[in-house]
């Protein structure tokens, strides 16, 4: 069976990167529901239009719509190797993830979580070029207390049944890289 690892940390924290480079270098299948949510918005779905308000807010899209977007992606990655990036960020998702994989014959192999601080996040985003709605000051400190409410229970959930693997967040994306690929194993 081929792997499925999860990705999980704050805003910033350089999943979205870390993600592409288990696609170029292992040939993962990145799934991104913030990237799925942004391109739904841009082409006006249904699906678009109801996570708007609550993306630009800095608070989560209700489990039920990302569920059932998560659902149909690993529909389509067919068994290849997947990263959930941005997913699961509940303990309901974490769930209802166990349920989506076991209707196709597959498990979560590692929940991997980038470790950094929040002082790092605010920094960091704050020296992106803001090109997302949603990076303006005060919807990333949202971000981050939503973050640290509704997702870092996570580190108990994972860490209870043996998937959690903490990687140090800080320093250039190849160190991060050399630090994911080490505790994938
Ligand atoms: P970041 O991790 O930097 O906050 P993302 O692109 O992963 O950025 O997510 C952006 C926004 O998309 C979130 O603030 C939230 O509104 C929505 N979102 C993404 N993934 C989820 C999810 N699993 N559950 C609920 N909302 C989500």
């Amino acid at each position: 069976m081929e792997r499925c690892i999860a990705l999980f940390g704050p805003p910033g924290s350089g999943k979205g990167t870390q993600a592409a480079r288990l696609r170029d270098e292992l040939g993962f299948v990145p799934l991104a529901t913030g990237d799925l949510l942004r391109a739904a918005r841009v082409a006006g779905t249904e699906l678009g239009r109801r996570a708007s308000e609550y993306m630009d807010r800095g608070d989560l899209v209700p489990d039920d719509v990302i569920v059932a977007m998560i659902d149909d992606e690993i529909a389509k990655a067919d068994g290849a190797p997947v990263v959930l990036d941005g997913f699961p960020r509940t303990v309901v998702q974490a769930e209802a993830l166990a349920g989506v994989l076991a209707g196709r014959g597959r498990e979560l192999t590692a929940a991997v979580l980038i470790d950094v601080p929040d002082d790092v996040v605010v920094e960091r985003i704050s020296g992106r070029h803001q090109a997302r709605q949603d990076d303006r000051p005060e919807t990333v400190r949202e971000r981050l207390r939503v973050y640290h409410q509704d997702t870092e229970p996570l580190v108990a959930f994972y860490g209870e049944r043996g998937l959690l693997r903490r990687v140090d967040g800080l320093g250039d994306a190849d160190a991060v890289s050399a630090r994911v690929r080490a505790a994938l194993g």
